[in-house]
């Protein structure tokens, strides 16, 4: 038998987005539990940026600043993974990786995404410090450097023209990426941007930083950062489970929302990077946010219904009085 106390609101994901909702639900007085494995997308970065107010801040800390806030208002938080998802006793059931499950009224899954980086050797080694994916994210840090475009898809001339914005000395590796058309082709050279046809055999890194692209012809071009498009595919595996379908997009796959992240699975919600693969980390606060204040406002719903139907019971005349009143 499941012991478990029925929360509210289960929060599977304690990111930016799990955890913002954490707070404006745990500010409303709701019971909340948030299930954290502790991989946030971003922990590989020395810092997180365009977060105002925070500019730069480790991720860590910046996650461990909204665990306390979080926690202050009274939400409770489990770090571990949750493996299984099911709907029981008009609530959800989510089982805990090492035993144990949590109960709760409603689901907020904000679990992020997985970036599939693309299989060069190397990028998977300097993911995150010099190579890159977000020209927002950690473009002015590499700003006026030797920046290498390795590319994946046609969308890497978009990223190469956004990275020209902040480098003089761009190169788009064509790697496996289709040649571009006319037009593209046309900006790429009005914009002084290198192109160098064959495939990329590996990344070379001196000093724990990428240093060159290497081609499988040999040829070795020296850079001081790469950037790649990864396939973002949200970690949906309890949204599947649930009977949920992603959603296929140009740049990967992701869980659909209404504008305040409920999706099609009634009482489950989706926040963050799992419903919007472009969500930095202030979007994903929002996106956090706004979802929280739509799962208590849910909440306030069924509690006020469930209220008239308790009043109406114990207002409503007993059979034995009706009985009396027809014999007087
Ligand atoms: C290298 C890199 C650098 C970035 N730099 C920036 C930046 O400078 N500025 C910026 O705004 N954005 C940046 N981003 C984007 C940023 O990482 C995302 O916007 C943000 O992490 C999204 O927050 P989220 O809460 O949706 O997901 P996440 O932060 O990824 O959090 C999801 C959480 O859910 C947990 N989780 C997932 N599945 C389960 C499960 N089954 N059980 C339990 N827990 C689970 C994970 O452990 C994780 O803690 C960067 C991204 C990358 C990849």
């Amino acid at each position: 038998m499941n012991l478990e106390k029925m929360h509210d609101v289960g929060i599977v994901g304690g990111g930016a987005a799990g955890l913002s909702a954490a707070v404006a639900l745990a500010r409303s007085l709701r019971s909340v539990v948030v299930v954290d494995g502790g991989d946030p997308r971003n922990a590989p970065a020395a810092g997180a940026h365009n977060v105002l107010g925070h500019d730069g801040i480790a991720p860590a800390e910046l996650m461990a600043g909204g665990r306390r806030e979080a926690e202050h208002y009274g939400a409770q938080i489990r770090r571990g993974r949750a493996i299984a998802a099911r709907r029981r006793n008009g609530g959800f059931e989510v089982d805990l990786a090492g035993g144990g499950s949590i109960r709760a009224r409603r689901l907020l899954l904000a679990t992020g995404l997985t970036d599939e980086l693309p299989a060069v050797p190397g990028v998977r080694e300097f993911w995150g410090r010099s190579v890159l994916h977000c020209a927002y994210c950690h473009g002015w840090e590499v700003r006026g450097r030797r920046i290498g475009v390795l590319g994946t898809s046609p969308l890497s001339v978009h990223q190469a023209l956004l990275f020209r914005q902040l480098n003089d000395d761009v190169t788009l590796f064509l790697n496996t990426m289709p040649a571009p058309g006319a037009e593209a082709s046309e900006q790429l050279a009005a914009r002084d941007i290198r192109v160098v046809h064959g495939a990329v055999d590996r990344l070379r890194g001196d000093n724990d930083a990428v240093s060159a692209v290497v081609l499988d012809d040999d040829r070795e071009f020296p850079v001081d950062a790469v950037t790649v498009a990864p396939r973002f595919l949200a970690r949906a595996e309890l949204y599947e489970q649930l009977g949920g379908t992603l959603v296929e997009h140009p740049l990967g796959a992701f869980i659909a929302t209404g504008p305040m992240g409920l999706t099609d699975i009634p009482g489950v919600w989706a926040a963050g990077n799992a419903s919007g693969l472009g969500a930095m980390v202030a979007a994903a606060m929002g996106a956090g946010v706004a979802a929280g204040a739509a799962i208590n406002a849910d909440l306030v719903t069924e509690d006020a219904e469930a209220a008239v139907r308790a009043r109406a019971e114990r207002t409503a005349p007993s059979t034995e009085t009706r009985d009396d009143a027809v014999a007087q």
